[in-house]
């Protein structure tokens, strides 16, 4: 059976932020480290919207937490990171993770959305 993506070692290739890590996909992105990546939404939500990924594959948050604590606690240090290089410590911003269904989760690879530069309303549409 032929793939349709070249074949990554250590990459999910179904999955769209393991391309981005791959630099199969492009991404405008804004800070890196060893295990982590961070870069803009391609649709923002928010003057500044930035995603902020483990390099390695993990569906979820949940999924994540519980297989590498480490890599989740790399994870919050990068978004707070971003948080600081894009400016918005002073008049405070959102980090959010969709998880699942029920949060309209797309993108099976966990991403803590950084938002902020202007005041985002309330946390939910209200009922
Ligand atoms: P979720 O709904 O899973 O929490 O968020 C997925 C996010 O990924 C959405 O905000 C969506 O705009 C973003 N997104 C989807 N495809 C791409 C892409 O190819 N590049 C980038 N930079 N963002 C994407
Ligand atoms: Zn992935």
């Amino acid at each position: 059976m032929r793939y349709r993506h070249p074949k990554i070692p250590g990459v999910d290739n179904n999955c769209l932020f393991c391309r981005i890590v791959a630099g199969e996909i492009p991404a405008t992105v804004v800070y890196e480290t060893d295990t982590t990546l961070a870069f803009r939404d391609i649709d923002p939500k928010a003057p500044v919207h930035v995603l902020v990924i483990p390099k390695e594959h993990h569906p979820d948050v949940v999924s994540l937490t519980r297989s590498d604590p480490a890599g989740a606690a790399d994870l919050l240090a990068a978004a707070s990171a971003v948080a600081e290089a894009e400016g918005l410590l002073i008049d405070g911003f959102r980090l959010l993770f969709n998880t699942g269904e029920y949060a309209g989760q797309e993108v099976f690879h966990v991403h803590g959305h950084v938002l902020g530069g202007g005041p985002l309303g309330p946390m939910l549409v209200p009922r």
